[in-house]
């Protein structure tokens, strides 16, 4: 056996250990009805796996396809690989937008804010304490936030801000984001119709 088709072989072990995190991944993700892209990547996996397998047993002349130049496998390989870094970078670029939040100057987080609530950004900006603090009911830290924060935060903002009406006025629920401990958490605050702080209520780790 030649060293290039013993790396073939230890990289399509290593493929074999990839996929078994996959498909934990995926088994994680389907609570979450969010496993659909995951399932495609965990195809490739298998694909690669087919392919690498091919490729070696093409180098060692038992190959199963024997029409097929193992220069053609080698192509098809290199092409769904970058497909995969594609998605990679795609779904990494997703999941570390929800954790850290996007970048956006509190001056655009204000409008994005206003355009979200249908009101001017000049109401906004003269109604809006700069900062609120809430204390966790996990650690007892105080912490401190305001409305920029909370669409950094959520780059989804239906998911960062609730706006419930009752008998004619409008409560705003934030969730504040806080780093406890070494997890995520979330923490529900209502503010009134001027952005004043009402109250809080449980928080929850994410
Ligand atoms: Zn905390």
């Amino acid at each position: 056996m030649s060293f290039e088709t013993a790396i073939v072989f230890a990289g399509a072990l290593i493929l074999l250990v990839g996929l078994f995190y996959s498909f934990r991944i995926i088994s994680i993700l389907r609570r979450q009805n969010l496993a659909v892209a995951w399932i495609v990547l965990t195809v490739l996996i298998v694909f690669f796996l087919i392919g690498f397998i091919l490729f070696a047993l093409q180098t060692l002349g038992l190959g199963l396809l024997a029409n097929i130049p193992v220069e053609s496998i080698a192509a098809w390989v290199f092409f769904f690989g970058s497909i995969f870094v594609l998605m990679m970078t795609f779904l990494n670029n997703r999941l570390f937008v929800d954790i850290f939040g996007i970048r956006l100057s509190d001056k655009e987080a204000l409008i994005k804010f206003a355009k979200f609530l249908d009101i001017h950004p000049f109401f906004l900006q003269s109604r809006i304490n700069p900062e609120y603090s809430v204390t966790c009911d996990s650690c007892a830290k105080k912490v401190k936030y305001s409305i920029p924060d909370i669409v950094r935060s959520h780059p989804n903002l239906e998911r960062g801000v609730k706006i419930e009406e009752a008998m004619g006025t409008k409560n705003y629920t934030f969730f504040v984001r806080h780093r406890c401990e070494g997890s995520l958490r979330e923490i529900p605050v209502t503010h009134d119709e001027k952005f004043e702080y009402r109250s809080k209520r449980a928080s929850r780790v994410l």
